[in-house]
């Protein structure tokens, strides 16, 4: 199929041609008619499928040229740099196209936002919460929506999502189309469409769980974090062949520690993303990595969802997944647009049921390969290897229904009379059983002077 086939326009064919975009990708050849057609459509696709175009295209079709300044395409994603990412997109396929795109996002300041919005747009780009928040606000009026999109539905759910977007679901016209997209079928996926959407299209060009066919998948069977650190030295070496690295750790404190490693051992050539790091610098290694000016960019799972950067060499699975979806999305950012590439998977003991599990969601059992003698083996451990010292029921140790309340002791009488101060006035009260005096004689005495 050809873009010819595609009933498109002349701004969006010459778009395309200046992207120097051959032939659509299968879900974009899928997908056109039936996101232009104007029904509910779901389309399974992992990123790298070319899913962001496969909505856009059908969309920026139809989208007539207005002045009006309430949007009519609202486009939610789950993270920040996913906004920033899909409004690139459309603004290329939008060259020749005379509309107005605006990408919000949290942890910026929303009256620039605000501001912007008021000057009138016709697609917005957005994270939930904060769409939620500018709607609530007023300045964003959602009744002029035509089209909602929903990408990466599975991240959406998974990032507990759902509530907000329920929310969204409420304040929006009820006639519109909606359009979603998810890499994966997830029970939490299929749940919210059976809730909120009628009978909608079903498009899928890969069965949820198929690796891409132009990856190339390897492991290792690793100690531990250091064996791993000293095996990764040994295959980043070769920085010919590992030109542009994607190494995927579970969590953030992971990340950190092995960007420090990284650093001492590479330095300058490795960038960091996960959720602590404040957006700008999250930005910015994104940028240095899909730049080529650092080859190495480590990640954790949530960051580096739906990015889409090109040229991805390897994607190194520094650790196992627990859940095999994340494997499945990681080695995604491999392979990509029709190039090969090479997904590597290291595994510790602990880690071989994660990997039986991803094995077992491709049914397919990945090649192994025997760490290089010259990689040494570290016996030394990090804090989460050590092993965990339960303490069992040690009858020495104070339990806690026999821990001593407050210290308590029985006052002595002497010790429990009260100071009152006074005790002649008091006893004398105590025994005439009113004032002795009926008046202070020197009361006029004392306040003469502030009369
Ligand atoms: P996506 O799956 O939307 O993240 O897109 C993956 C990458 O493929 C993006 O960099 C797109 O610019 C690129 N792409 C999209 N459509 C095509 C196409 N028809 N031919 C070649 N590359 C494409």
């Amino acid at each position: 199929m050809t873009f010819q086939d595609l009933n498109l326009n002349t701004p969006l064919y010459n778009a395309i041609d200046d992207l120097g975009f051959e032939s659509p990708t299968p879900i974009q050849a899928e997908a056109f008619s039936v996101v232009a057609s104007g029904k509910d459509v779901v389309g399974i696709a992992q990123t790298g499928t070319g899913k962001t175009f496969a909505y856009m295209l059908p969309v920026l079709r139809n989208l007539k040229y207005s002045k009006q300044d309430n949007p009519r395409v609202l486009i939610l994603v789950p993270t920040r740099e996913l906004v920033v990412q899909v409004v690139n997109e459309i603004e290329k396929l939008s060259k020749y196209i005379n509309n107005r795109i605006l990408g919000v996002y949290g942890g910026t300041n929303i009256n620039t936002q605000k501001q912007a919005v008021a000057q009138g747009q016709d697609i917005i780009v957005a994270t939930p919460g904060r769409l939620y928040d500018l709607a609530v606000s007023r300045v964003l009026q959602l009744k002029s929506i035509q089209r909602l999109v929903i990408d990466e539905v599975d991240v959406m759910l998974d990032l507990g999502f759902r509530h907000q977007l329920m929310n969204i679901f409420d304040i929006l016209p009820e006639r519109r189309q909606n359009i979603m997209f998810s890499a994966t079928m997830t029970k939490d996926v299929d749940d919210l469409i059976s809730d909120f959407f009628i009978n909608p299209t079903k498009i899928s060009i890969a069965v949820s769980g198929t690796p891409l066919e132009n990856i190339k998948q390897l492991r290792y069977d690793v100690p531990n974090f250091y064996t791993k650190v000293n095996l990764l030295e040994h295959l980043l070496q070769d920085e010919d062949e590992f030109s542009r690295v994607l190494i995927f750790v579970a969590y953030k404190k992971m990340a950190d520690r092995l960007f420090d490693k990284l650093e001492m051992l590479f330095p300058n050539q490795t960038c960091v993303i996960h959720s602590n790091k404040t957006q700008n610098y999250r930005l910015r290694s994104i940028e240095q990595f899909r730049e080529g000016e650092h080859r190495l960019l480590v990640a954790t799972d949530i960051m580096a969802r739906g990015l889409d950067i090109d040229d991805v060499t390897h994607v190194i699975n520094f650790d196992t997944p627990d859940y095999p979806e994340n494997y499945m999305h990681r080695i995604g950012r491999t392979g990509r647009a029709e190039k090969e590439g090479i997904a590597i998977l290291f595994s510790t003991e602990k880690e071989q049921e994660a990997r039986q599990r991803v094995e077992d969601l491709m049914d397919i059992s990945i090649e192994t390969l025997k760490i290089p003698d010259d990689v040494s083996i570290s016996t030394e451990l990090i804090e989460e290897e050590r092993p965990q010292i339960k303490e069992h029921y040690n009858p020495i140790k104070r339990r806690d229904e026999d821990a001593p309340g407050p210290a308590f002791h029985e006052k002595k009488d002497k010790n429990k009379k009260e100071n009152l101060g006074g005790s002649y006035r008091r006893e004398i009260a105590k025994k005439y059983k009113k004032p002795k005096t009926r008046g202070d004689k020197n009361y006029n005495r004392r306040n003469k002077n502030r009369r």
